[in-house]
């Protein structure tokens, strides 16, 4: 094994392979393809996921302090679910060229050790960090990849590392808690598996704030599950009871259902922007390549148009003004009622009707609305696709069926039938936990039998 700068320290508890890789570098002026050999790794590895991925054992005596077996248990915690896809650092913490898994994940907003706020975006030129691959760990180490500055406030120095080798008991600790909490939410989310085969993750991922859907949808959940709804909920959960009757009886009551809840989300966009309603019937939505004027109008307004567009059958007008009075006519019924739902979970065929319909409208407007003001939507043709609503359907043996839909959360919307809620989430996940129990019981019976 090569002497290097360094060999002797141990790593920090929870320490990414990100500040190993930076600290290791940066002390030996090292290359990539010099860091990979003495790591026994191969080139391939240039676009591992260092910010997610653990402190890599490089030779033995770096490993033994914190015992190798404890560790990997301890560190099988680490899900990719619960981790951002971005670099997110404590400014003190990265200062000491220390940088944890811990801070990687949803679980935590600030660090615990120092009480930062976790930061994802350059403080000087406020560019988001995003993904720290190896090569880019290496080439940037705990700079900015955009403009160089450091990743803290003050450059990180080898002497505020030691300082926090000197805590490394309090280091962990501090990780405690989260450790206990993390796997209370692991153990909720076994039991609620029912959740994540229904949920299109992967596609609300696109436009959720931070790819973090699953776990703002599991740790909802898991308060609810143990009986602690009156916290308030960092979601919106639309969630109604629905008869197994399949479709709509008048195709005119999709169009009635549609013109009420459009009618709400304008009279709020008037309230909260009255500018809005003097840009005109047409105002203008996409540039001359497809690409949705984001630089123009509030994220509130875009979604409103866009959902206009998709949902109204020829629309004259997709502004705050309608030009032909009456009731808008729907055009794609059957996208949002049938293309969503075979997408979501193939062996739906119900349709909750009235509550349905609005939900999924709400649903559509609420993930154009987080699109768009995520930046999800800038320089890039517009795809209806890219769109999915995040929606489960539970059918049941015996009335109700369930139907839910559930977005970030988007100050003051107007919720329309869905507020009060027709049924709180707290009763649906307990109803259908125990659909889910019934079900266990009956299968082993019929397996005794
Ligand atoms: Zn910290
Ligand atoms: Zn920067």
């Amino acid at each position: 094994m090569p002497e290097y700068v360094g060999s002797k320290l141990s790593p920090l508890p929870y320490e990414s392979a990100f500040s190993q890789v930076a600290r290791v570098v940066m002390l030996n002026e090292m290359s990539a393809a010099q860091f990979l050999r003495l790591a026994g790794r191969t080139r391939e590895d240039r676009h591992w996921d260092v910010s997610n991925s653990r402190f890599v054992p490089i030779d033995e005596f770096q490993w033994r302090p914190s015992g190798a077996d404890l560790s990997s248990r301890r560190h099988s915690i680490f899900d990719i679910r619960f981790s951002s896809e971005t670099l997110r650092v404590c400014d003190q913490c990265i200062a000491g060229m220390y940088h944890s898994l811990w801070h990687q994940c949803w679980i935590i907003s600030e660090c615990p050790l120092h009480r930062c706020p976790l930061r994802t975006v350059c403080r000087h030129c406020n560019q988001p960090y995003g993904n720290y691959s190896f090569s880019e760990a290496v080439k940037n180490r705990f700079s900015c990849r955009h403009c160089a500055s450091s990743l803290s406030m003050e450059p990180a120095t080898i002497v505020r590392h030691l300082n926090l080798c000197r805590a490394a008991d309090s280091v962990e600790v501090a990780f405690a808690d989260f450790y206990r909490q993390l796997l209370t939410i692991t153990a909720t989310g076994r039991r609620l598996s029912y959740l994540e085969k229904r949920f299109p993750f992967r596609e609300v991922n696109a436009w959720w704030p931070e790819s973090r859907s699953y776990w703002d949808v599991m740790r909802d959940v898991g308060f609810v599950h143990r009986q602690q709804a009156e916290r308030p909920l960092g979601l919106t959960w639309l969630v109604w009871p629905s008869s197994h009757q399949d479709i709509f009886q008048h195709r005119n009551e999709v169009d009635l259902v549609y013109s009420e809840t459009l009618h709400l989300l304008k009279r709020w966009l008037t309230d909260r922007y009255p500018g809005l309603t003097g840009t005109g019937e047409r105002p203008e939505l996409f540039d001359e390549h497809g690409i949705p004027r984001t630089d123009l109008w509030p994220p509130e307004f875009l979604a409103l148009m866009l959902l206009r567009q998709h949902v109204e059958k020829d629309p004259q007008s997709w502004g705050l003004h309608t030009a032909v009075p009456g009731v808008p006519r729907t055009s794609l019924f059957d996208l949002i009622c049938r293309t969503c739902w075979k997408r979501n979970f193939s062996r739906s065929t119900g349709c909750a009707r009235a509550e349905f319909f609005q939900a999924m409208v709400y649903g559509r407007f609420a993930a154009l609305y987080w699109a768009a003001k995520n930046g999800v939507m800038n320089r890039k043709r517009f795809q209806w696709d890219d769109y999915v609503v995040p929606c489960f359907w539970e059918q049941r043996t015996w009335e109700p069926n369930i139907g839910a839909v559930a977005f970030p959360t988007i100050d003051g919307m107007p919720l329309g039938r869905f507020n009060p809620s027709p049924l709180r989430l707290k009763d649906a996940v307990e109803v259908l936990y125990r659909d889910g129990l019934s079900r266990n019981r009956e299968s082993v019976a019929m397996r005794r039998a």
